[in-house]
């Protein structure tokens, strides 16, 4: 059985006020969450703000990217040693945000996943399909390759130290959310294709959903046989709505 987790991907929002009210909220609910381990990934900036006020809670925290470089003249970079000076457990790497936007390359994302791994951090590595590969039918063949870029290079065993997050693109920020069956299908495969190659780390290693989960259908996502949780974005942002969440895991 594996231990579900939700993970808050705060993105480019928070102030110190605000997350203050939103973190003071979260440690209060947080006796209601029973089953779900729970985590957030604030911008960079906050994680001092964040491990203050989460440390000696049953809530972790991490970067939403890192370097894939140790130290140096890599202007406005944060490296893996940064993210554990602020006692990060998680990092997101190749999250389609970095993907699309920042040109990072499947090549890139597994650089920085192993950068991550060496460090002591546990990487969540998003993959997931744009609207038209799955119009095309691709969705498959994207997902292997971007997780196969990881594997040809780490090996299979470095996945049962990391979580994957099956983030279907056109889901993410849109309000339109893969129906339990579609992720579960795409969570099947993954763990299929890790099982292929080693069945214990497939066993074990968590597959979260993310894109457009939400306070009224996490529940039923949570419930798919492969979806070990969900990465959310926007519904993070309100305490009441990510409890619930996490309740569902
Ligand atoms: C995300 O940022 O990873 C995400 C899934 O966002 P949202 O929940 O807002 O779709």
């Amino acid at each position: 059985m594996r231990q579900s987790l939700v993970v808050g991907n705060w993105k480019m929002n928070g102030s110190i006020q605000s997350n203050q009210s939103l973190l003071e909220a979260l440690k209060a609910g947080m006796s209601t969450v029973k089953n779900s381990e729970v985590a957030v990934c604030p911008p960079f900036i906050y994680l001092q703000q964040v491990s203050e006020i989460l440390k000696d809670t049953a809530i972790g925290w991490g970067g939403q990217t890192l370097s894939e470089q140790d130290s140096g003249a890599f202007t406005g970079e944060v490296s893996a040693n940064m993210l554990l000076d602020f006692h990060s457990k998680y990092v997101i790497v190749g999250h389609s945000e970095r993907r699309s936007l920042y040109a990072e390359s499947d090549q890139l994302v597994a650089e920085k996943f192993a950068k991550a791994q060496a460090a002591g951090l546990i990487p969540i590595l998003c993959v997931g399909e744009l609207l038209e590969q799955r119009e095309a039918g691709e969705t498959e063949n994207v997902v292997k390759r971007q997780l196969d870029a990881v594997v040809n290079s780490q090996g299979i065993a470095a996945l049962s130290n990391s979580v994957i997050a099956y983030e279907p693109v056109w889901a993410i920020g849109t309000g339109k959310t893969a129906s339990p069956a579609q992720a579960q299908d795409v969570h099947a495969f993954i763990r299929q294709q890790i099982a292929a190659q080693d069945v214990n780390v497939a066993e074990k290693v968590q597959i979260l959903y993310g894109g457009s989960v939400k306070a009224n259908n996490a529940a039923e996502l949570f419930a798919m046989q492969d979806i070990d949780g969900g990465l959310i974005g926007g519904a993070s942002l309100q305490a009441e709505d990510f409890l619930t969440i996490c309740q569902a895991g």
